[in-house]
């Protein structure tokens, strides 16, 4: 079968070209050739030798590349070519895995078709040369068009060998909207408990990675097994009956609902703190559940407690930290109820910045937008909900183009005024008047002007 593949990019084909003409074999592998073949020849090259590594730093030095030692204990250099960082690994095999993700030790071979065979799916698992074509021992180019993730060779040994191979598979369908082929999906969940011998920040990656396909609610969805196993504490919300009015699903499906349901209202262009406040704003249901007398349920607390447990398993996942905050903050602020007026509009920002500080505006959109799927993963009756949110995000767009103060950073008067004014030293007083100059433009609806609050630091309170 001839297949379409866009061109190699110059400073690829001279980082083969130097290492072929120094009588090294050398191919372009993985996500490059999958890319390329899908169209889209915007990935990173790969390049794979039989040279070891030593020669390839040679050759490609000589040849004029900077060449640095990125992982030379498996085979790896880097060069850069024309700007460009390309990894270039000698053929290797893994060697037997008793962790169930880092091979024991890897073996450098001088056959490309065994490096291919270790890797981890057919989609992956070719190689490309721009005089020799395409080399595709594992039928990986009609698995491409079929739109199938497929092991390379029996998925439940290969499962075995690494456990992350699980999270992949869902995070390459999700990515690609491929379906998992039937053999290698039976052995998804049957394997998806081994996760937890996985380092956590691989975890960690691999969700990030299907967050940024946006379509995590499908895994959730449809890959359940895997995804409870990925991060236990989602567990407790499968099936769990929320007995509320305002839910006629069970904490998890109201959860997938809502991961959507921020797709859906970003047009998919949802930050990763949102994405993942979506995922774990309801994570502390089950432990705050309670029933009233007519047997209705409640969840006191929820929003707190839920960001505590929400920091806890995004910090074991090395999320970027600020990341961590932002998602936490949307979590703790997530039934906080919000309208068009200017108090509560004005309340809400100063939630936001005393969480986020220098990101309290920006913080506040990304709430109403978890309050909007928020409100889509509920009862029919909560999702007009949806359109009184509009109204919200139109009236905090005015509020703050009218410039609202967020901390007395942002008053018309700074600290030398209230030392003058006042007669005070320098010091806590100075800031405490402020404080009160802030309040009286949050709660009181002084206006934030110079004159105004000047006034104020004269004859006021
Ligand atoms: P992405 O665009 O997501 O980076 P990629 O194909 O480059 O896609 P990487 O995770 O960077 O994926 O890995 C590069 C290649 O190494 C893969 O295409 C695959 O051939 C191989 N590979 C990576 N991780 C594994 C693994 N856990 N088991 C087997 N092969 C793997
Ligand atoms: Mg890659």
């Amino acid at each position: 079968m001839a297949h379409r593949i866009s061109e190699l990019p110059s400073y690829a084909a001279a980082v083969l070209a130097a290492l072929e003409s120094a009588g090294f074999e050398a191919w372009v592998v993985g996500g490059w050739v999958r890319d390329a073949l899908l169209g889209s020849a915007s990935h990173d090259v790969d390049v794979c030798t039989a040279a070891p590594w030593q020669e390839s730093e040679r050759v490609l030095h000589a040849a004029g590349f900077a060449v640095h030692r990125t992982g030379t204990a498996h085979g790896t250099v880097t060069a850069v070519a024309e700007g460009r960082p390309i990894e270039v690994t000698t053929y290797r095999v893994d060697g037997s895995y008793s962790d169930a993700r880092h091979p024991d030790s890897v073996r450098f071979v001088s056959d490309v078709r065994e490096d291919l065979s270790r890797r981890d799916f057919t989609i992956n698992a070719m190689a490309y040369h721009p005089e020799r074509g395409l080399l595709d021992a594992f039928g990986g180019a009609g698995d491409l068009e079929a739109g199938l993730v497929r092991t390379v060779g029996d998925p439940r040994a290969r499962f075995e060998e690494d456990a992350l191979r699980v999270l992949r598979a869902v995070r390459f369908a999700a990515r690609y909207g491929f379906e998992l082929e039937a053999s290698t999906h039976e052995s998804l969940a049957a394997f998806a408990s081994r996760l937890a011998h996985i380092a956590r920040e691989r975890i960690g990656q691999e969700l990030a990675g299907i967050f940024a396909t946006g379509r995590m609610a499908w895994a959730l969805r449809c890959e359940r097994e895997v995804m409870t196993c990925a991060i236990p504490e989602l567990a407790p919300l499968v099936n769990f009956d929320q007995n509320s009015p305002y839910h006629t699903l069970d904490a998890y499906g109201h959860t997938a609902r809502v991961v959507s349901g921020a797709e859906c209202v970003t047009a998919g262009c949802a930050g990763p703190a949102l994405r993942w406040a979506t995922l774990l704003h309801d994570i502390a249901k089950p432990e705050a559940y309670s029933e009233d007398a007519s047997g209705r349920g409640h969840f006191f607390g929820h929003p707190e407690l839920g960001a505590a447990k929400a920091a806890a398993i995004m910090r074991r996942m090395a999320i970027p930290a600020e990341i961590v905050r932002e998602a936490c903050a949307l979590i703790r602020l997530h039934d906080h109820p919000v309208t068009p007026r200017a108090r509560s509009l004005r309340r809400t920002l100063l939630r936001c910045e005393e969480l986020c500080p220098g990101r309290g505006g920006a913080l506040a959109f990304e709430l109403l937008d978890l309050k909007r799927a928020d409100a889509l993963g509920k009862a029919p009756r909560c999702r007009s909900y949806c359109s009184e949110l509009d109204e919200v995000a139109a009236a905090l767009r005015r509020e703050l183009r009218a410039a609202a103060p967020l901390s007395v950073r942002d008053l018309a008067v700074n600290g030398s005024d209230v030392i003058r004014e006042r007669g005070l030293e320098p010091g806590r007083g100075v800031g405490m008047v402020l404080e009160g100059l802030l309040a009286a433009v949050i709660e009181g609806g002084i206006p934030n002007t110079r004159d105004a609050l000047m006034e104020l630091l004269r004859f006021g309170g």
